[in-house]
């Protein structure tokens, strides 16, 4: 599973204009796609409706051909796994943090997640209990930490679908490097919809959607697309 498709979608928040109009896509299972546009295109918008913040006006969007309308929310939460711009993490320890992405997992499997994610030095080097408050009270992570962080909860959530909304696009050249790592080991085997501004941040995508004022203006490869300039 993993099917992601949207069909003729047009939105609008108030009555001001039209923020998607007819936007239609395919995510295969186990195919990553990209989403590129100007800020103000209407990709964050785009998530939102996958998530049903908000209702669509007029098409359909649908999970393995199932309509979202008729998902609930919990089993789109299952569905879905987020790595978002900026991480907001609980106040509590770098386990509970983690282990939020599947509550129930086991010691070994939230360490296997952390090592995964390679934020596991921070969950085994210091004590237990004081160990790794995150917040005022302990750590300062800084946003690589943070988004390791949250790499690893969704690793261990293990979601047929991830949604990476400019998952690195906060972070230095050299961290955003290793985390884009991370984050293509942790697309394979699932759909992945990757958000982002600039087409030459976006590696290893079966196909780029070029979104302009709520229309896609341009679809193909990596190639096709920067060739065209
Ligand atoms: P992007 O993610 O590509 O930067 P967004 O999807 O966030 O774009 O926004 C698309 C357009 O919708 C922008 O013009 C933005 O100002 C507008 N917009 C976003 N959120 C709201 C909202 N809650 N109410 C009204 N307009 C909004
Ligand atoms: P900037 O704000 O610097 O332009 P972007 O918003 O364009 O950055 O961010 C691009 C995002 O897409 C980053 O989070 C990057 O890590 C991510 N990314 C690009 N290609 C892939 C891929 N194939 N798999 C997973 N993540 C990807």
């Amino acid at each position: 599973g993993g099917e992601v498709r949207f069909e003729d979608v047009s939105f609008r928040y108030d009555q001001r204009r039209g923020i998607l109009r007819d936007v239609s896509f395919t995510a295969a299972p186990g195919s990553t796609i990209a989403i590129v546009g100007p800020s103000g295109a209407g990709k964050s918008t785009i998530s939102r409706i996958l998530f049903r913040f908000y209702d669509i006006e007029q098409g359909r969007v649908t999970i393995d051909g199932q309509d979202i309308d008729a998902v609930t929310q919990a089993s789109l939460r299952q569905a879905i796994g987020i790595v978002p711009q900026d991480t907001v993490l609980f106040n509590d320890t770098i386990r509970y943090n983690i282990r939020y992405g599947r509550p129930g997992a086991t010691d070994a499997e939230v360490e296997q997640a952390a090592k995964l994610a390679r934020i596991h030095d921070f969950i085994v080097s210091l004590p237990d209990g004081y160990d790794s408050m995150v917040g005022e009270r302990g750590l300062k992570l800084s946003g690589g930490e943070k988004q390791r962080v949250a790499i690893a909860r969704t690793i261990l959530k293990n979601p047929p679908i991830l949604l990476l909304d400019e998952a690195t696009s906060a972070l230095d050249t050299q961290t955003e490097k290793e985390i884009q790592t991370s984050l293509k080991e942790i697309s394979r085997g699932r759909t992945a919809i990757v958000i982002a501004h600039r087409l030459s941040t976006v590696v290893d995508c079966d196909e780029i959607l070029v979104l302009d004022k709520g229309r896609i203006v341009e679809r193909g490869t990596h190639d096709v697309l920067l060739a065209k300039g």
